[in-house]
């Protein structure tokens, strides 16, 4: 049985004081919240005092982003080491942002997986298809490439992942898959995850679904069986709009 997750990307949002207001109304909607894991990715800025108020409470730390060298000289950087430091539990790895606006291959992606993993921290690793993509009927080989490529490499002892299938064309648009479109790259998914590892390893995977994920239409995509959890930006930075999300996930 996979516990479903839960996690709230907010992108380059909120400064300190914002960071600790949304957080402090999060932990009182969410306190009761069972069921269900709950992160949240604050930007870079905001980890520290994030994790002092969280701390003892049922959500957890992640980072959207890191470089696939513990140390060195990589000026503007962030290493796995400085957000294991931070508390971090988890890395969100090759959001589409990323891949469109910084470039970042499927090697690279690959990269910070390993080094994420030697770390012992928590891999979100993202992956999904343009609308071009989709129009030309090549979602399923661009996910393919994107999964295998990604996690070429990866040993299942290290195996600490959860996938984030993420349709470009959904994120930020207001315009989300729908849960049949997402169920059925989720299965293809773990098709995939079993031919790379085992049946019984990616029977273990969570698939998260991310696209503008909103509380209108979160308890139907969680209803699916392959969706396990999201990945949430904008509705991640509304405090009512994030936990009536995490609830549609504890009713599942
Ligand atoms: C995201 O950035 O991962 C995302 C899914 O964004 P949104 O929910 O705003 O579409």
């Amino acid at each position: 049985m996979r516990k479903p997750l839960i996690a709230g990307n907010w992108k380059m949002n909120n400064s300190i004081a914002e960071s600790l207001a949304l957080v402090e109304r999060l932990k009182v909607l969410l306190k009761d919240s069972s069921g269900v894991e709950i992160l949240i990715a604050p930007p870079f800025t905001a980890l520290a005092v994030v994790r002092d108020a969280i701390r003892g409470s049922n959500i957890k730390l992640g980072a959207q982003n890191i470089f696939w060298k513990d140390s060195g000289a990589y000026t503007g950087e962030v290493s796995p080491l400085m957000i294991r430091d931070l508390g971090c539990e988890y890395v969100i790895i090759g959001h589409s942002e990323r891949r469109e606006y910084f470039k970042e291959s499927d090697e690279v992606v690959n990269k910070k997986i390993g080094t994420a993993l030697r770390n012992k921290l928590k891999a979100i690793v993202c992956v999904g298809e343009t609308l071009k993509e989709r129009e030309d009927n090549r979602t399923m080989q661009v996910i393919e490439s994107q999964i295998k490529r990604g996690l070429e490499g990866i040993s299942t002892s290290e195996l600490r992942i959860v996938i984030a299938y993420e349709p470009v064309w959904a994120i930020g648009t207001g315009r989300n898959a729908t849960p049949v479109q997402a169920n059925e790259v989720h299965a293809y998914i773990r098709r995939l995850l079993s031919q790379i590892f085992s049946e019984d390893i990616a029977s273990g995977i969570r698939i998260l679904y991310g696209g503008s994920v909103k509380p209108s239409n979160s308890a139907e995509l969680m209803s699916e069986k392959e969706i396990d959890g999201a990945l949430v930006g904008g509705a991640s930075l509304d405090a009512d709009s994030f936990t009536q999300i995490v609830r549609s996930a504890c009713m599942v």
